[in-house]
């Protein structure tokens, strides 16, 4: 017998899928066999099989065995086409209505034909109707899978689609199960599903789909729940127990030479959490073990300029340092800004030696190649780039320290592969994500943390206003004000993968309806991901530098950028964003001396949503964001997760699930205590799963 690898097959290759299908199963994550398989369903709907027309009542799913007496297409009032199909079961008849339909379904509808109906049974005006229902041809059919689902009195609900119906969906899972359930793998060892007496994979992956009492669903859904908390738990233990006992060869020696130079150099006075913090790090880079530290501070909060500090430092002892960033429009702003002060910075006043600094991105180029062997040869000092920077061929001489902004834009780094390929230097994460304390250690490990828990005294907190959408008018005019008296502005459109095209479109419009009618005597340009980055790298310039005066965006600017002079954040649909996003983006403004202002331009919205975005105006808390964001985001809200700073969960909710966090950490940790490379045979399980498929996926296990 073959054995199909269900996390390596397409779904296309599904009886009843292929390549159109597999498309639409994209647009919900879908992508292989295994997804499919993981693709549980969103709800279960009890229905009565063959039952009688004559014992039906009002809400109930049923399955009914009838034949079409009559059958009449009629306009409705809008102008639609409305199908209606008298039905009969030999002793009483019923109606069935379809507001959207095919041709087929006409075409099917032959009167006298014997056939199969699934619906909800609806009453109007006391008569009972089935809306919408689905047919079946009752002929004996070539596929299995109707009769299956046909004679099933609890059905799955799938998430769905355009295109995807219940029964596509439910067909699908019903064929991949049939073919590739002997390729189902266990991914948890004997021990740990005794322990918590869960059903085995292959079982519980089938109970999900093909549950007969739904009530157990929640219990077997744990499985997944606790498995996905474990393999990350795996991780981020490994990372904490990684060769705590060794010492690098990069030590460095602090003797204040170039951070004085660099203090001398700016303009401000650093706060006093800002001085606390420079010293946190200091104190780990001069120490003999390798530093691992989680450097948290708000937007706003001047992080960027301790990391500066601590770059100096290992300038200074002769070493080479690398800041990473998650976006290339970050990385430019960063090279920028730290070139302006590092050309100013001497690292000998007699030798006239210079820092000599490069930019590193994605893709291939003739200087790009020069400056990898720059960064070989050890000549240049500081390399600020993408992960570009961190690809198997660029090879460093002697680096002693890794800054990652926007840490949490990574995913969870294997500290190993870094460490091991640079022999250990020290490693300062950053992330604006004011994660609760408690929760940080748990979801990102155990780190050291450092916190700058206070914002520049120069900075005033950002007024918030929260419109609806036929108000935007008084936005504008505030727009324009503001534009008036020399600041600059920004305006945010949300685009969300799912409908890019369409988002992306809605920010183009905007973009040329305020170019030419309002905004007609400033300037104004559009930023998008879709730019080439040579084009995205001019247009920030000009912003940066005053040039233009309004930048239209979409989320692209949403970390890091700095520009002093914008003092308006304008953004469209408010409520499509996460509060952790709108409190990034809101974080672009108020850097300055002057007021800045959030307007939050919000369209239909539910009551969660209108709760988020009063948080918005009520607070510029990064903690308390947080907090709510995590409480509401339990309450089921969909966006923005990706930009929240935690790891994204497939089954897990992080406020729900706390209960088993706890275990699969307390688990993961006792393992990798034992047995840090799951040498053990016992755990055999978990190094095969953790090695194909849980390292793979981490975005930066390249480095
Ligand atoms: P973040 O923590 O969000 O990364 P940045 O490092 O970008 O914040 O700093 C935001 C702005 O505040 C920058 O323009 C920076 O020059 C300025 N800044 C940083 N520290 C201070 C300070 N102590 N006093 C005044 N301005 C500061
Ligand atoms: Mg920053």
């Amino acid at each position: 017998m073959i054995l199909y690898n269900p996390r390596l097959t397409d779904i296309k290759f599904v009886k009843g899928i292929g390549d159109f299908r597999a498309g639409l199963f994209e647009n919900l994550n879908v992508f292989t066999v295994n997804d499919l398989f993981e693709f549980f369903p969103r709800d279960y709907m009890k229905r009565e099989v063959e039952i009688a027309i004559r014992d039906l009542v009002p809400g109930q799913y049923a399955s009914l065995n009838v034949k079409v007496v009559s059958v009449k297409e009629t306009p409705t009032r809008t102008g639609q086409k409305q199908l209606k199909a008298i039905i009969s079961d030999g002793d009483r008849i019923a109606e069935c209505v379809w507001f959207n339909y095919g041709a087929w379904l006409v075409k099917l509808l032959e009167v006298g034909k014997q056939i199969w109906i699934n619906g909800q049974v609806k009453e109007f005006k006391g008569n009972l109707s089935l809306q919408q229902p689905q047919i079946i041809e009752t002929k004996e059919e070539e596929d299995t899978q109707n009769s299956f689902w046909r004679d099933r009195k609890i059905l799955p609900i799938y998430c769905l689609t355009a295109k995807l119906t219940q029964s596509i969906v439910r067909t699908s899972v019903y064929n991949a199960f049939a073919l590739y359930h002997n390729g189902i793998e266990e991914t948890l060892p004997d021990f740990l599903i005794q322990k918590y007496a869960f059903l085995p994979r292959k079982a519980a992956l089938q109970k999900m789909h093909f549950t007969s009492d739904p009530s157990v669903i929640p219990i077997i859904r744990n499985r997944f729940v606790y498995e996905e908390f474990f393999y990350l738990q795996i991780m981020i233990a490994k990372n904490a127990k990684f060769k705590t006992d060794v010492l690098k060869d990069k030590k460095h020696i602090n003797s204040n030479v170039l951070s004085n130079k660099l203090l001398n150099l700016i303009t401000f006075e650093l706060t006093n959490a800002q001085k606390r913090v420079i010293g946190e790090i200091f104190q780990d880079m001069i120490s003999e073990k390798p530093m691992n530290r989680l450097l948290q501070g708000d937007v706003g909060a001047g992080k960027t300029i301790v990391t500066l500090f601590a770059l100096l430092l290992s300038i200074e002892n002769g070493y080479q340092c690398a800041l990473l960033a998650p976006t290339e429009i970050l990385a430019e702003q960063h090279y920028h800004n730290v070139k302006k002060l590092f050309d100013n910075i001497k690292i000998n006043d007699e030798t006239d030696e210079k820092i000599t600094i490069c930019l590193l991105k994605g893709g291939k180029s003739k200087k790009k190649e020069q400056e990898k062997s720059k960064i070989a040869s050890g000549e240049i000092k500081l390399a600020i780039g993408t992960h570009a920077l961190f690809q198997k061929d660029v090879i460093f001489k002697n680096l002693s320290l890794v800054v990652v902004d926007e840490q949490h834009r990574f995913g969870v780094l294997q500290r190993a592969e870094l460490s091991l390929r640079h022999n250990y230097p020290d490693l300062l994460y950053l992330s604006a994500t004011p994660i609760p304390r408690s929760l940080a250690m748990t979801v990102f490990g155990e780190m050291t943390i450092s916190s700058i828990d206070e914002l520049p005294p120069t900075r005033k907190p950002v007024k918030t206003i929260l419109m609806y959408e036929n108000r935007r008018y008084t936005a504008y005019e505030a727009i324009k004000e503001q534009l008036n008296n020399g600041r600059q502005v920004y305006i945010v459109c949300p685009i969300i993968e799912d409908s890019e095209k369409l988002d992306l479109q809605a920010a183009e419009t905007l973009f040329k309806e305020l170019k030419e009618t309002l905004f007609v005597n400033y300037t104004i340009d559009l930023i998008h991901g879709r730019k080439k980055s040579k084009e995205k790298e001019l247009i920030m310039k000009n912003f940066t530098e005053g040039i233009t005066q309004i930048l239209v965006s979409t989320t692209v600017i949403e970390v890091g950028i700095d520009v002093p002079n914008a003092t308006i954040m304008l953004i469209e649909h408010a409520e499509r964003f996460g509060l952790a996003a709108l409190h990034q983006l809101r974080g672009r403004v108020g850097r300055g001396a002057d007021q800045s202002y959030c307007y939050l331009i919000a369209y239909a919205t539910g009551e969660i949503a209108k709760q988020r975005l009063q948080t918005m105006v009520h607070t510029n808390d990064g903690f308390i964001i947080a907090e709510k964001d995590l409480e509401l985001r339990g309450a089921g809200d969909m966006f923005g997760t990706a930009q929240s700073g935690l790891p994204e969960f497939k089954f897990a909710n992080l406020v729900t699930d706390q209960d088993w966090l706890h275990k699969a950490k307390k688990d993961a940790f006792f393992i990798i205590d034992e047995d840090y490379d799951l040498e053990n045979e016992k755990h055999d399980i978990i190094k095969k799963h953790y090695e194909q498929n849980i390292v793979l996926k981490q975005p930066l296990s390249n480095f």
